[in-house]
């Protein structure tokens, strides 16, 4: 109940955005977060509205740019757990640059795409990661463009963490944004989210007849040497679509420096005293002194 708000959530009916709200609720809950140190980062979208809903900090932001508000925020305060809530047609259209650029960074922070592969806020449009062909109830014809694959996406773009789950499986879809948000770095979260009113092929049905989860599969990197065999095999799982189609965590390295160290090894400061918690002025400015720096540099 802690991270329940009180606002009215006004998706359709049957919409998996349900599964991924009580998933990402129950997910803070077990691992105890304090709301006052949890930020919710979400983009334009049906998806965005998740910032309503969940009672921790929320950021809804713009199109496409909630990456890049949550870098922000993650390097202005990194004792904030900061995690981003967007749709693919939000990450992987417009936002696509942000959604790689992050990537070379390892920010530590948590990306959940909601994938249902349209626009819904606006009707229904082709979204990135409708595949080339199908053509859904909303389309006059069927989509011209090729799909893009989130997690190959990733893990090409370098994100330590890389992980597909089920809106409709919420046991799941927490246990694996659960561990995406203990992940020491970049990690994304594919969610497979069915959109009953505008995607009629992806439905429940589809998906239900077609997903299956990872086993005896060992996605953690332990040491430099097992990098190639581990992110290969990756790629090759996440490349497998249609009849069946896997769920789980296929990747996972903790030993790529994050953003925030990297920082923290040029300005050894940084970490003790991030720019959020510098001094500010009654009139919100900060409190530099220029001439103690310049004395300090002097030799
Ligand atoms: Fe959910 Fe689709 Fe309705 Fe948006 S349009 S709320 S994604 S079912």
């Amino acid at each position: 109940k802690l991270y329940k708000t009180q606002e009215w959530v006004d998706w359709c009916p049957g919409c998996g955005n349900f599964g991924i709200l009580n998933a990402e609720q129950m997910a803070l809950a077990e691992l105890g977060l304090d709301p006052k140190r949890t930020v919710i980062v979400s983009g334009i979208g049906c998806s965005g509205k998740i910032a309503h809903f969940v009672n921790v900090n929320g950021v809804h932001t713009l199109h496409g740019r909630a990456v890049a508000f949550a870098t922000g925020i993650k390097l202005a305060n990194p004792e904030l757990e900061v995690i981003v809530n967007a749709g693919d047609g939000d990450q992987l259209g417009i936002g696509v640059g942000h959604f790689v650029s992050v990537g070379r960074r390892n920010v530590d922070i948590t990306v959940i795409v909601h994938d249902n592969g349209v626009y819904g806020l606006t009707k229904g449009q082709a979204a990135p990661t409708l595949p080339r062909g199908v053509k859904t109830k909303a389309l006059p014809e069927p989509n011209i463009n090729d799909a893009i694959n989130p997690l190959l996406l990733a893990l090409a773009s370098g994100y330590t963490f890389v992980a597909r789950t089920y809106a409709y499986d919420v046991k799941h879809a927490k246990e694996t944004i659960k561990a995406a948000i203990t992940h020491k770095g970049l990690a994304l979260v594919d969610v497979l989210q069915p959109c009953p009113t505008y995607n009629n092929i992806n439905t429940k049905e589809w998906y239900d007849k077609r997903i299956y989860k990872l086993e005896n599969w060992d996605p953690v990197v332990r040491s430099e040497s097992e990098i190639e065999d581990k992110i290969t095999k990756a790629y090759l799982k996440a490349r497998e679509w249609g009849d069946k189609i896997p769920i789980g965590i296929f990747y996972q390295n903790e030993a790529v420096p994050t953003y925030e160290d990297r920082v923290e090894e040029r300005v050894p400061t940084y970490l003790k005293n991030p720019p959020a918690k510098q001094e500010i002025d009654k009139n919100g400015k900060f409190v530099t002194s220029i001439e103690n720096i310049l004395k300090n540099k002097r030799v």
